[in-house]
């Protein structure tokens, strides 16, 4: 063989060898941004909340007020099942007991094959019915948001006098679990700020003996909405793993979306596993992986940065300039 024979037969050698070292990179960062189904939906009901506590933006949020459509959120209910999808979260931005059907959605989560459908909620509005009702629909765990130790502190973090009142229904739920020998979770969460530092043991020996489970949060970014100078998150895998819903219907990146400034995709338009994977949405999963974020809100949620950031989509965001300004603000 000729020296220039020899020298392009090595040449192509190593080309083959780099094309599917490149093809093998190709795939595997493919496989990290298209993923078959999120692990769990978390479906905001509503965004109407009967309290004002000082950690959420729920009170800041000027997007309308609104609450899901029955026939929508049975639709995507129905379409994540079909894609594999067993856990749905009730958690979002505004309170699910003020949603006339969570019952109703409860009960068709179940009936889809749902194997854990959980509650937070601040059990202002949520009656013994209620809450009944929607344990016997086949809720598989209960969480309350419960953030202080006496009522003058808890009505100056929530914003209401429901001290008393969600006492008796947290009693009123482990009473339930007894009589009825259900076996469901209950919890409390406790998110931790000055004004209640003070008060954690109360809760202990409150409801220490009842519930199965006490958190203590500190208070955080709540999904860089927070302008305060709080600790940023430390890492966030939410863009792969959990498809939340807004109650337009929109797939938002994020439960604590307020603004709907990390929504992907309108599901009014799109089933949920077209826009699971939509080229929103694989951009923003490579944005994750390549730590190139600025200017969103998951910058300041994972950086705690202040700064002024834009809406994923601007069609589906409703913008408020006054939350996401680059001022830090009490
Ligand atoms: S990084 Fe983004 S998706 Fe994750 S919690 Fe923060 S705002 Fe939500």
């Amino acid at each position: 063989m000729l020296e220039r024979e020899r020298e392009v037969s090595a040449y192509s050698g190593f080309l083959n060898k780099r094309l599917q070292l490149e093809q093998k990179r190709e795939q595997e960062a493919c496989c990290d941004i298209i993923i078959s189904a999120p692990l769990k939906l978390m479906l905001e009901v509503t965004k109407v909340c009967n309290h004002r506590c000082i950690f959420c933006a729920n009170s800041k949020m000027t997007r309308p007020r609104g609450m899901i459509d029955m026939a929508l959120a049975e639709r995507l209910l129905s379409e994540a099942a079909e894609i594999g999808v067993k856990e749905l979260s009730l958690v979002a931005t505004g309170e699910p007991f003020a949603f006339p059907k969570i019952t109703d959605v409860i009960r068709i989560a179940k009936r889809l094959g749902y194997t854990y459908v959980y509650v937070t909620t601040n059990g202002g509005i949520a009656s013994p019915e209620k809450l009944k009702s929607a344990l016997d629909a086949g809720l598989d765990s209960i969480k309350f948001s419960f953030n202080a130790g006496t009522r003058e502190t808890y009505r100056k973090i929530h914003g209401q006098d429901d001290f008393d009142k969600v006492v008796q229904r947290i009693k009123y739920v482990v009473d339930y679990r007894r009589k009825t020998q259900k076996s469901f979770p209950i919890g409390i969460s406790f998110v931790v700020c000055d004004i209640n530092r003070s008060e954690k043991k109360i809760i202990e020996n409150m409801f220490g003996e009842l519930v199965d489970d006490i958190v203590f949060h500190e208070m955080g970014a709540q999904g860089g909405h927070n302008n305060l100078l709080v600790e940023p998150i430390k890492n966030c895998a939410r863009p792969f793993t959990i498809a939340g819903i807004t109650y337009e219907g929109y797939l938002t990146l994020c439960c604590v979306d307020f603004q709907n400034y990390l929504a992907v995709a309108d599901l009014n338009r799109l089933s949920l596993a077209d826009a699971w994977n939509c080229e929103t949405m694989q951009n923003i999963r490579k944005r994750f992986l390549t730590h190139d974020l600025k200017g969103t809100l998951c910058y300041r949620c994972l950086t705690g940065q202040i700064e002024t950031v834009l809406p994923l989509i601007p069609s589906l965001a409703t913008i408020n300039k006054e939350l996401f300004t680059d001022k830090k603000t009490a």
